[in-house]
C-alpha cells in the first residue's frame, strides 16, 4: 500500500512534470503498483499511455529507473522528450564512445538521471550498475519482442530473465500492445515474474476514424484525401518495397512530401527519413510494416493502408500510430482481392499457415464488414462494446439493402455454365457479353447466359460479386486458380428462389462525404492553431528538436480554444508542466497576444460601419456623427454610402437631390476616365462637393 503523502503527489506530479491533469485509463492504478514494488505487465494499445506508467514512478524512487528498449534509433528521442520535460535522463547503446559511458556512468553512481534507456544488446556492460543499490525499477518497452509468438521476435529480449535474478527486490513493469494470451504468459514466464500483476486496459481508441474503400485507383483517392489535409503528417503502409517506392514518386510528382521507407534501404537513408518525419519536414512516409514501432510522434494525423494487412493485430498496431495525442485521427484501409490472393500465397507452406490463413479471414472479414467497424476490431481483442461507435464509415453511412435476387442468380447461373473452373474477372466478362479474345477462345460467348449482365457496369459486377461471397452464395477456390465456385446456399438461389439482398455499390465519385471538416482553405490558414504550428515548427528548427515533443496538437488545439494569456492561464492548458511554461511559455504567449490583437484591429475595422449606422439610425446628422466619432465628414459620408449598397436602410436623398443626381450621370457619360472623383470635382468647377459625388455614384451604381 502507498502512503497517503505518496498518493497525493500523484497528480500534482503529473501535472509538474508531463503538464496533464488526470491520468487516463488505469494508468493510475499502475502507477501506483509499480511504487509499492510489484511486478507488473501492462497491456495497452499503441498510443494508449503507456510511457507514463514509468516515467512518473521514476521521478518519486530515489535510484534509477532502468527503461529497456528495442531501437536505440528511437532512444534518443525518447530522452529528449523527458529533458524537454524537465526530467534528467540518459541513454546507453552501442554508438557511444567509451568516455561518453563513462561520463554515464557517473551520472547514475551520483543519481543525477531519473530514467537510463538502453537497448537490451547493450545490458552486458552496464553490470557495474545493475544492482540494487543504483536501480530502482526495470521497465521493458515493447516486451512482446521476448516471445517467438508475437511478431517482433528479438532473441536479445531472450536473456532479460536474470534481471529479476540479479534485482530480486526490484519491481519490473513489462509494457506491450500485443494483447493476446501465449505472449502474454511467454512475458511472464521469461522475466521471472509470475506474480505479476496484469492490467489489461480498454483497446478502444475513440478518436481515430475507420474507414475501408474498395482499392480502385488507389492513387488519385489518396491524393485527394491528402489534399484536404495540407500540413498533416501520416504514413502509407505498403505491402512492398518497390510500391512504397513508386507511390512516394507518384505523390511526389503531385506536389506532395512523401518518402518511402523499406529495410532495404541503407540505414542512414531510414534514418534521414525517419528523423525528417519526426521533425515535419517529411509529411508523409510510404512504408513497408519496418516503419513505425517506437515511432511516439503524437501528431501524426492518419495512416492509410495502400495494401490489407495480414492480420488484425498489425492493422490495428499500424493505425495506432496516428492520433496518439487524443486529437481526431484518421485509419483509411484500401481492400481489394488480389491482395488477398497475395497474401494467401505468402502464407502458404509456412509453419503456421492455418493460424495465418485464419488470421487473414478475420481481417478480410473486417474490411467486407456491413456493421460497425470498431466492434468488429474490439471484439478481436475480447472487448466488446454495447454502441455502434459512430465514427466509422459503416456507422456513418450504413448500407442500403436491396433485393438482389435476380443478379444474384445471373451470375451463379453463369458460374455454373463455367463448370466453376474461372476467376471473377472471366465470370464478369460472360455477365457482360465481352468479346474479348480470351471469350471467343474459349466459346464462352456461345454459352446461353453470355450478356445475360450486361446493363450492368463491369466494376459494379465487382462489388457484387464480392458481397456475394461475403454471404456466402459463391466462394474463391484459392487453390484452383481462384475460379468461382458455388455453395450449398448458391442451389437455394438458383432453385428455391432465395432471396438475395445486395447493397448498392459505393461509386467513387459520389461516395457521400463522411469527413466533413471544415473546409481545409482560407478559413484554417489564419487560424491561430496555424499560427501556434508555425510557432512550433519554427523553434523546432531552432532548437533541433521535434515540433511535437515542444507541444502536442492537442495542447495546440487547447491553446486555440482557451487561448492564454498570462503564465497561470498558459499552465492550465493540458500539456503544459512547469518546465514547458517557462521554456516555451512567453513565446507562444505573445503569439497568442498578437493574434487577439490582430483579430480586434481586424474587428474594429469591420465595426466601424456599424457604428456609424447605429449613430444614424438615431438621428444624428452626419456632422454630429463625424464629431462624436472623431472622424472626418467625408468618411462618415463614404461609411453611408458603403451602407447604403450593402441594402441598409439610408435615405439617401436626405443628402442631395434627385437634380444632382442626373448632373453626375450625364457627368459619368461625358467623363474619359469617371472612376475617381476628381475628374468629376473639376467638371462641376467645384461647385459640388465631393460627398455629394459620392452619394450620387452610389445610386447610379447599385
Ligand atoms: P504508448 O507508449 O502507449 O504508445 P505514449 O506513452 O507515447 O503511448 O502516450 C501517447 C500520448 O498520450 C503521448 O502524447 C502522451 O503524452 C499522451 N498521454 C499519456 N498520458 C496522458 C494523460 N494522462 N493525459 C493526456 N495525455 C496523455
Ligand atoms: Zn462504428
Amino acid at each position: 500500500m502507498l502512503t497517503k503523502e505518496t498518493q497525493a503527489i500523484l497528480i500534482p506530479t503529473l501535472k509538474k512534470y508531463f503538464g496533464y491533469d488526470s491520468f487516463r485509463d488505469q494508468q493510475q492504478a499502475i502507477i501506483e503498483s509499480v511504487l509499492s514494488k510489484k511486478d507488473n505487465l501492462v497491456i495497452m494499445p499503441t498510443g494508449g499511455g503507456k510511457s507514463v506508467c514509468f516515467q512518473l514512478p521514476a521521478l518519486l524512487f530515489d535510484g534509477i529507473t532502468l527503461v529497456i528498449s528495442p531501437l536505440i534509433a528511437l532512444m534518443k528521442d525518447q530522452v529528449d522528450g523527458l529533458t524537454a520535460n524537465g526530467i534528467p535522463a540518459a541513454f546507453f547503446n552501442s554508438s557511444q564512445l567509451n568516455s561518453e559511458h563513462q561520463g554515464i556512468f557517473d551520472k547514475v553512481i551520483n543519481t543525477k538521471i531519473k530514467l537510463l534507456y538502453v537497448a537490451p544488446e547493450s545490458l552486458a556492460l552496464l553490470s557495474n550498475i545493475v544492482n540494487e543499490k543504483y536501480i530502482s525499477c526495470v521497465a521493458i518497452d515493447e516486451a512482446h519482442c521476448i516471445s517467438s509468438w508475437g511478431h517482433d521476435f528479438r532473441p536479445s529480449y531472450q536473456q532479460l530473465g536474470f534481471l529479476k535474478q540479479t534485482l530480486p527486490n526490484t519491481p519490473i513493469i513489462a509494457l506491450t500492445a500485443t494483447a493476446d494470451k501465449a505472449t502474454r504468459q511467454d512475458i511472464v514466464d521469461q522475466l521471472n515474474i509470475p506474480n505479476a500483476k496484469q492490467f489489461l486496459t480498454s483497446f478502444d481508441r475513440k478518436n481515430i476514424e475507420l474507414e475501408v474503400r474498395p482499392a480502385n485507383d488507389r492513387v488519385t483517392q489518396i491524393i485527394k484525401f491528402i489534399n484536404k489535409k495540407p500540413n498533416e503528417a501520416g504514413i502509407i503502409y505498403c505491402l512492398s518495397r518497390k510500391s512504397t517506392e513508386q507511390l512516394a514518386s507518384k505523390l511526389k510528382q503531385n506536389g506532395i512530401k512523401a518518402m518511402p521507407y523499406h529495410a532495404g534501404l541503407s540505414f542512414e537513408e531510414r534514418n534521414k527519413t525517419q528523423e525528417n518525419f519526426l521533425f515535419d519536414k517529411t509529411q508523409i512516409i510510404c512504408a513497408t510494416i519496418a516503419f513505425g514501432m517506437g515511432i511516439d510522434k503524437s501528431n501524426v494525423r492518419w495512416v492509410i493502408h495502400y495494401n490489407m494487412p495480414k492480420n488484425i493485430e498489425g492493422y490495428y498496431q499500424e493505425i495506432g500510430r496516428c492520433g496518439r495525442d487524443g486529437v481526431k485521427a484518421n485509419a483509411l484501409l484500401f481492400h481489394s482481392y488480389a491482395d488477398v490472393i497475395q497474401l494467401r500465397n505468402f502464407a502458404a507452406g509456412a509453419s503456421n499457415e492455418e493460424v495465418q490463413l485464419a488470421k487473414l479471414e478475420r481481417m478480410q472479414q473486417f474490411s467486407e464488414a456491413t456493421t460497425c467497424r470498431r466492434k468488429i476490431l474490439l471484439s478481436y481483442f475480447g472487448e466488446l462494446l454495447a454502441e455502434n461507435c459512430g465514427n466509422c464509415d459503416v456507422c456513418k453511412n450504413p448500407p442500403k439493402f436491396f433485393d438482389g435476387t435476380i443478379i444474384a442468380q445471373k451470375a451463379l447461373s453463369v458460374i455454373t455454365r463455367l463448370n466453376e473452373s474461372e476467376a471473377t474477372g472471366i465470370v464478369i466478362d460472360v455477365l457482360r457479353g465481352a468479346q474479348n479474345a480470351t471469350i471467343l477462345d474459349k466459346g464462352y460467348n456461345k454459352l446461353k447466359s453470355h450478356g445475360v449482365g450486361k446493363e450492368i457496369s463491369w466494376r459494379d459486377w465487382q462489388q457484387y460479386v464480392i458481397q456475394l461471397i461475403n454471404q456466402g452464395f459463391c466462394e474463391i477456390a484459392f487453390h484452383k486458380n481462384n475460379a468461382l465456385q458455388l455453395t450449398s446456399f448458391s442451389k437455394k438461389v438458383l432453385f428455391e428462389n432465395k432471396k438475395v439482398y445486395l447493397t448498392y455499390p459505393v461509386s467513387l465519385t459520389d461516395k457521400p462525404e463522411i469527413h466533413k471538416e471544415p473546409k481545409a482553405t482560407s478559413v484554417q490558414k489564419d487560424s491561430l492553431f496555424e499560427r501556434l504550428r508555425k510557432l512550433r515548427y519554427k523553434i523546432s528548427l531552432e532548437e533541433n528538436f521535434p515540433a511535437y515533443l515542444i507541444f502536442s496538437d492537442a495542447a495546440l488545439r487547447e491553446m486555440e480554444r482557451a487561448r492564454p494569456m498570462s503564465a497561470s492561464e498558459f499552465l492550465e492548458i493540458s500539456g503544459v508542466g512547469q518546465r514547458k511554461l517557462e521554456v516555451y511559455g512567453d513565446d507562444f504567449i505573445a503569439e497568442i497576444i498578437s493574434f487577439m490583437n490582430e483579430k480586434t484591429e481586424k474587428r474594429n475595422k469591420e465595426n466601424t460601419y456599424q457604428v456609424t449606422y447605429e449613430f444614424y439610425k438615431e438621428g444624428l446628422s452626419v456632422e454630429e456623427i463625424s464629431e462624436k466619432r472623431n472622424l472626418k465628414p467625408a468618411t462618415i459620408f463614404s461609411h453611408l454610402a458603403k451602407l447604403y449598397t450593402e441594402g441598409k436602410d439610408i435615405d439617401i436623398y436626405q443628402f442631395l437631390t434627385k437634380d444632382d443626381v442626373e448632373k453626375v450621370r450625364k457627368a459619368k457619360e461625358a467623363l474619359e476616365s469617371p472612376e475617381a472623383l476628381k475628374p468629376y470635382f473639376e467638371y462641376f468647377k467645384e461647385e459640388m462637393d465631393y460627398s455629394k459625388i459620392r452619394l450620387a455614384l452610389t445610386i447610379l451604381n447599385s
